[in-house]
């Protein structure tokens, strides 16, 4: 059987028209963006070119973008930079307890450098409360980092009514939006967000490219030490061919956004059909209405995910349980826990199928009818 991808969450194949621009930058366009001889001066003009599109995705001006190398380096610069350049404000910080490591990993050392930081609770849709939001607003909170949509269910979460009690707060905003670029449609001014972070390789880009949305007037400390590149925000020679393919993949999503999220719905739609044809027993992790269309995670009463990922591999589907894999084993997902508890079976029997380029109605159908024959075939 050929094989069958459906785990563009965790990363995307790259879009051709993604290729062929990078290719054609790093043949011919090869020069320094600082440098001012005429090699320079190319260089520059694309990145300037590439940043309008990435500005204008997000309704952002584009003196408020700055390129990162990736998703991880936009959230840890957003929090860090947020903090560090506060502290005389208060120490107090907010986030959830479903967010990306690429967050809880970077308070854990704000923790550590004398910030308190209070983690949101989920309810079992998976979606933070915003009267919990406001319970936990004080005085010193300086920033509130929740992300725009989970990566392990979909779950979108409500941004922009957080984005209106935050509007008189002292409080930066900050929403990590790696997973719904692309898909949802963002604009930072109806969001009310001071902060944004989005990666190229959910959307069909190329790996190890991202950027940080920064508001004007919103005082942040960079990271990195060394040249004055990104209006001294973020030292470092730009990665010119990955920001070109970056800025393509992103007019790209941009055009075909609502043609996909209505192909994946019907994905979706098939999946469970499937399953209800086999009377195989599920239950979703989230719901199908406050959810990222190309993400449906599946709890399987009765089996495991370890065994269920490698079945499914050795039948040519390539799936993922969303969370970590740490040396062979699968942890628990902290995202299941924070939904259903710890001891919920959930957290070892759930399964992330997700949509993206390529994909077609018959592959997910023949992914689906493989799922339920290795459930019946586990469950014996
Ligand atoms: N945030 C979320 C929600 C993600 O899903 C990911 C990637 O899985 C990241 C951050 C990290 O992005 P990157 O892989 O570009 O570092």
């Amino acid at each position: 059987m050929k094989k069958i991808y459906l785990d563009h969450a965790a990363t995307s194949p790259m879009h051709p028209e993604v290729i062929r621009t990078m290719m054609k930058v790093m043949e011919a366009d090869f020069g320094n963006p600082s440098s001012i001889h005429s090699f320079g001066r190319q260089a520059r003009h694309i990145l300037d070119e590439s940043r309008a599109v990435i500005a204008g995705s997000i309704g952002a001006g584009q003196n408020e973008i700055i390129f990162t190398s990736g998703g991880t380096e936009a959230d840890n610069t957003a929090l860090t930079g947020i903090a560090f350049s506060s502290q005389a404000r208060g120490k107090h910080i907010i986030t959830t307890e479903i967010e990306h490591h690429a967050i809880l990993h970077t308070c854990h050392f704000l923790e550590k450098s004398g910030f308190e930081v209070t983690y949101l609770p989920v309810g079992e849709e998976g979606i933070v409360s915003p009267d919990d939001l406001k319970k936990a607003l004080r005085d010193d909170t300086i920033l509130v980092s929740i992300m725009y949509a989970n990566n392990e269910t979909g779950a979108v979460q409500p941004i922009g009514e957080i984005g209106r009690i935050l509007k008189n707060h002292q409080a930066y905003f900050h929403t990590d939006a790696v997973q719904a670029y692309g898909l949802a449609d963002l604009d930072v001014n109806e969001l009310g967000v001071d902060l944004l972070s989005v990666s190229a390789h959910k959307i069909n880009g190329p790996k190890g490219i991202g950027f940080l949305y920064v508001k004007n007037g919103v005082k942040h400390q960079p990271h990195l030490y060394g040249g004055d590149q990104e209006r001294k925000r973020r030292a470092g020679t730009e990665s010119v061919p990955a920001i070109a393919g970056f800025a393509k993949a992103a007019s790209i999503a941009q055009a075909s956004r609502e043609e996909k999220a209505k192909q994946y719905k019907e994905f979706k739609n098939i999946m469970l059909s499937v399953m209800n044809e086999h009377g195989v027993r599920y239950e979703l992790n989230g719901s199908l209405e406050n959810t990222l269309p190309h993400v449906i995670n599946f709890s399987f009463p009765g089996t495991n995910v370890e065994s269920m990922l490698v079945n499914l591999d050795l039948a040519g589907v390539a799936v993922s349980s969303g969370s970590a894999c740490t040396a062979g084993s699968i942890e628990p997902s902290h995202v299941l826990v924070a939904m259903f508890g710890k001891n919920s079976e959930r957290t070892k029997n759930s399964i992330r199928f997700s949509f993206g380029l390529n994909n077609t109605e018959e592959q997910v159908r023949q992914a689906a009818e493989e799922t339920a024959k290795i459930i019946r075939r586990l469950l014996k």
